[in-house]
């Protein structure tokens, strides 16, 4: 009895995963055609990624493009920077906030990276499965989980998902994720949903939706081309959506 029982609960998840998933590539296809198609580009070396995301943390790009620019302008090498003083660093990224706390991670950071692999490299973990890199990531200072995401997703092109407030917000939107969701669960939960291919194409979308249409107190149903797949559209527009 109880393993009938599982055997039909087992086929309901994977249908409601089937179902997600096809969710999933309708909302991809609307979202592309609004803002475009998106192929991933390899960018700065993972170690320069690391150090630019911890100096993005609860800040705007506009200040800390310009501390990264300047942090690179200061030191010859990621070994200079790991063993100048947190002064200096700090002094070299003043412009993007909360210098003190942020160069005590980048400091902390390259120096465990030099402990554990002998050098400032990290492309090794291309070759880790996305959650043993992750986790790996996740073990130096000021590394949690977004920001180990954003490292694997972007400089190796691995199908690591950022949940960042856009993402989270508008997923929950769209039922993607519950409403009790946790930031950390919905990484997990929306990497199992979204293709491995498509992640990198569902983190940029999500982010130019949340951006432009989807915005945190008025979101714009009325002009979004995903209203009629939306479970939120009647909430927010008072009426079921209409065409
Ligand atoms: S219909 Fe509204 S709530 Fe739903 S995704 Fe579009 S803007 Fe966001």
């Amino acid at each position: 009895m109880s393993f009938i029982f599982s055997l039909i609960l087992g086929f309901i998840v994977v249908a409601c995963i089937m179902v997600a998933m096809a969710g999933i590539k309708r909302i991809l296809k609307l979202l592309s055609a609004e803002y475009g198609e998106l192929q991933w580009r390899p960018q700065r070396n993972p170690v320069a990624v690391l150090v630019q995301t911890i100096l993005s943390q609860n800040t705007s790009d506009k200040n800390s493009r310009p501390a990264f620019q300047h942090l690179l302008a200061s030191f010859p090498s990621w070994k200079e920077v790991a063993n100048v003083s947190v002064e200096e660093i700090c002094q070299a990224i003043r412009t993007g906030g909360l210098g003190k706390i942020k160069a005590g991670y980048i400091k902390g950071a390259l120096q465990e990276i030099q402990r554990r692999q002998g050098k400032f490299d990290l492309t090794f973990l291309k070759d880790l499965p996305v959650d043993q890199a992750r986790d790996w990531l996740m073990q130096l200072p000021g590394v949690g989980m977004k920001t180990a995401s954003v490292v694997l997703l972007f400089s190796l092109g691995m199908p690591a998902l950022p949940v960042d407030t856009h993402v989270f917000r508008v997923s929950k939107r769209l039922g993607l994720i519950d409403s009790k969701t946790t930031v950390t669960k919905a990484h997990h939960i929306l990497e199992s949903l979204v293709p491995a291919a498509n992640v990198y194409q569902f983190h940029i979308l999500l982010i130019e939706h949340g951006r432009r249409t989807c915005k945190a107190q008025r979101p714009r149903c009325i002009e979004c081309v995903l209203g009629s797949l939306c479970p939120s559209y009647e909430k927010f527009v008072g009426q079921p959506w209409a065409g």
